[in-house]
């Protein structure tokens, strides 16, 4: 299978060659038109496999319409938004997210605890559509209405047994409360253990299940 095989948009297209990859991975052939579809996807994937461009690539594809229309500084709804366990984590996830939409009118930032919240705070006032974040630090933010996630259209969990591992799953809770519950919903896991089926029954619709 070739890049050219999954129908996404030039401006990631030309991010791809950028980067310099070949093919897809088996991971990103499988969950790329399945996301592009519309659907919810529990994935079982190791570190490696290529499971950011996994979830980010057609994730992008799927914002980038509306993203065209309103280029505009105005104060921009969050439409995505993707949760990791840590900050090194969300750090990687942020840099593939900058990389795979810089020829897309789409902004980014990237929230986690342990440094100031008046930097990211900021981001989010200029207005971003794609967060990527940490569970706790995400919800002060919310507490102190930084961000709405009313208009979010687009979920991803990543390493969500790292997130329960790490006690997550309260604040996963909450946040899921404060989410339309029409949205389209990634959850990436390394293993498919009782917990994380019992996450996926309550976050997941109908999900297309990979296993790589
Ligand atoms: P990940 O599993 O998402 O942590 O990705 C592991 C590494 O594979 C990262 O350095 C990616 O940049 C790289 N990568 C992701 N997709 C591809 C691809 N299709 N071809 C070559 N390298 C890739």
């Amino acid at each position: 299978m070739l890049f050219n095989d999954l129908h996404l948009c030039d401006e990631i297209m030309r991010a791809i060659t950028d980067q310099g990859y070949d093919a897809p991975t088996p991971i990103q052939a499988a969950a790329i038109p399945m996301v592009i579809a519309g659907s919810d996807l529990l994935a079982a994937a190791q570190t490696g496999t290529g499971k950011t461009a996994a979830f980010t690539l057609p994730m992008l594809n799927r914002l980038r319409p509306y993203g065209n229309t309103s280029p505009s500084p105005a104060r921009h709804p969050v439409r995505a938004v993707i949760l990791t366990p840590t900050r090194e984590l969300a750090d990687q996830v942020y840099t593939n997210v900058q990389n795979y939409s810089k020829y897309l009118p789409l902004r980014s930032t990237v929230i986690f605890g342990g440094i100031s919240m008046d930097p990211q705070t900021q981001a989010l006032r200029n207005g971003v559509e794609v967060v990527v974040a940490t569970p706790g630090r995400l919800l002060d933010h919310l507490n102190q209405k930084n961000i709405s996630l009313a208009q979010v259209e687009f979920l991803v969990l990543d390493e969500a047994d790292r997130m329960l591992d790490m006690g997550f799953i309260n604040d996963i809770k909450k946040l899921m409360s404060l989410l339309p519950s029409k949205r389209q919903t990634l959850l990436f896991s390394a293993t498919f253990s009782p917990e994380i089926k019992a996450l996926a029954d309550q976050l997941l619709k109908q999900p297309e299940i990979i296993e790589v």
